[in-house]
């Protein structure tokens, strides 16, 4: 790998050498300037140590690496907008069963199957003990339009086709099954197996029947073939307080009139953790975004000049459970929504080394054209030297994968900006620090903070096109306007 990455740097060098040879900033000025590729280092390779355990949300690595946003935050001197200092607190609670709290036999041809500790999971808090119960396996399809035919039994479906499903399908059953067993056999819908969040907020589905995620393969394929029963006790969680943080800077806008309004530069500071015993590191996803913020907010504090509108700095948790630090922004917003002209959320800004080919001096975006802020980007970009380009496929597949959905889906132009979509370590344990090219992400993130300040200066503010797929977007924009 080390060898891959010096011919990257090499192609870097070689294909930036003119530009790089006349201007270092880039052509970008003062501001391109304060930008440094030792900077970008200094900070990924903190905020992607081991000694930060891979950023899951919770965990100390996560409340490590808030703290050091918020420092950076400070050093920088902007406003600290949070409840609590430069954090905007979300008090949730943290369950987690212990080993052996959650026991599961199946019976099938004469032959029992007791499912092993790690091979079930369920996120419900109330107890539950079955005796042996008939099992039926059904599609969802089939489990919808059942009237009855699972009543008081054990109805096991395939794996949620979408995260969320899980919770529609207890809504909408016709059927009263006295357990819902889910296969799940690849965990695509339960993270840790042995924790999970519970957010205040949600209104539990009262009188719904428990579902259980079913992961061991032999279970799961004795009770497919049918002519099985199901007996299972399950223990009540420990419930714990967590608090969880969004880190929130401010840079005040310099126009009377302007300074109430705001653009919001957002990247998430969560990963995966440790499995399995290894560290996820994610300094790709996404130390690298978020370290992009930490540089342009420096950056911009530090010009002579304020941008007229104001500029909001985000780090967001959560964000691989699900877009979960944005989403509780988007219900807490600090600044209004409506005031809020644009969000432009950073994911992997590190790495060039695009399973698709190398993507050097280039940035993509989401849901290219359902706005116009790729004006100022391409704007940006021929003062940076950096080509913005829309994946033919990925702009509009990509647009709901990150935190820019959640005030998208208020109205408000967000995209997110990526150098490479895919590559070699995504969500493994070698997305290192050592692997991200710096000179190039100095070049990205001088082209963001331009774009950051074109969009902050510009008077008249984005908006969304007419295409199709930002049909929805420009609609809640429109009521959010007041239907204008
Ligand atoms: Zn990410």
């Amino acid at each position: 790998m080390r060898q891959l990455a010096l011919a990257t740097a090499l192609a870097t060098t070689l294909l930036s050498a003119g530009a790089l040879a006349q201007a270092p900033q880039d052509g970008a000025g003062s501001l391109g300037a304060r930008i440094s590729p030792d900077s970008l280092r200094g900070h990924l390779s903190y905020l992607s140590s081991d000694l930060l355990e891979g950023r899951a949300t919770p965990s100390r690595g996560l409340d490590l690496a808030a703290e050091y946003i918020a420092a950076q935050f400070r050093r920088a001197g902007l406003e600290p907008a949070g409840d609590d200092g430069y954090f905007q607190t979300a008090n949730w609670q943290y369950a987690q069963r212990q080993p052996g709290d959650l026991a599961l036999t199946v019976n099938a041809g004469g032959a029992t199957l007791n499912v092993p500790h790690g091979g079930a999971s369920a996120g419900f808090l109330d107890p539950l003990s079955l005796a042996a119960t008939p099992a039926v396996f059904m599609s969802w399809k089939a489990a919808l339009e059942d009237g009855g035919a699972a009543n008081g039994k054990v109805l096991v479906v395939p794996a949620a086709p979408v995260p969320g499903a899980a919770a529609t399908l207890q809504k909408q059953l016709k059927s009263k099954p006295a357990l819902i067993l889910m296969v799940d056999r690849e965990r695509r819908h339960s993270r840790s197996g042995d924790g999970w969040l519970i957010d205040p907020e949600q209104p539990v589905v009262k009188g719904a029947p428990p579902v259980v995620l079913l992961h061991a393969a032999d279970a799961a394929a004795a009770l497919e073939k049918g002519g099985a029963t199901v007996a299972a006790s399950v223990k009540p969680p420990q419930v714990r307080p967590v608090k969880l943080r969004n880190v929130v800077g401010l840079l005040r806008g310099s126009d009377p009139q302007l300074k109430n309004t705001y653009v919001l530069l957002s990247a998430h500071y969560d990963h995966l953790g440790i499995r399995d015993g290894e560290i996820y590191n994610g300094a790709n996803d996404d130390a690298s975004g978020t370290v992009a913020v930490i540089e342009t907010a420096a950056a911009l504090a530090a010009e002579k000049e304020r941008p007229k509108r104001s500029i909001v700095f985000i780090a967001l948790w959560g964000e691989e459970l699900g877009l979960l630090g944005s989403r509780y922004y988007g219900r807490h917003p600090v600044f209004p929504v409506k005031d809020t002209v644009a969000n432009l959320n950073l994911e992997q800004v590190g790495r060039t080394d695009d399973s698709e080919g190398p993507q050097v001096a280039s940035v993509t975006m989401t849901g290219f054209d359902y706005s116009n802020v790729s004006d100022y980007l391409r704007k940006a970009g021929e003062q940076t030297g950096v080509r913005l380009w829309k994946h033919p496929k990925n702009s509009d597949m990509y647009f709901a994968r990150s935190d820019n959905q959640s005030l998208a889906d208020l109205g408000v132009p967000s995209h997110t900006l990526a150098v490479a979509f895919g590559f070699g370590d995504y969500h493994g344990k070698d997305d290192t620090w050592d692997k991200i090219d710096y000179d190039n992400m100095a070049r990205v993130t001088r082209t963001v903070a331009l774009a950051l300040r074109n969009i902050a200066n510009d008077s008249s503010k984005p908006a969304w096109t007419s295409v199709p797929n930002a049909a929805k977007y420009l609609e809640a924009s429109r009521q959010l306007h007041g239907g204008k």
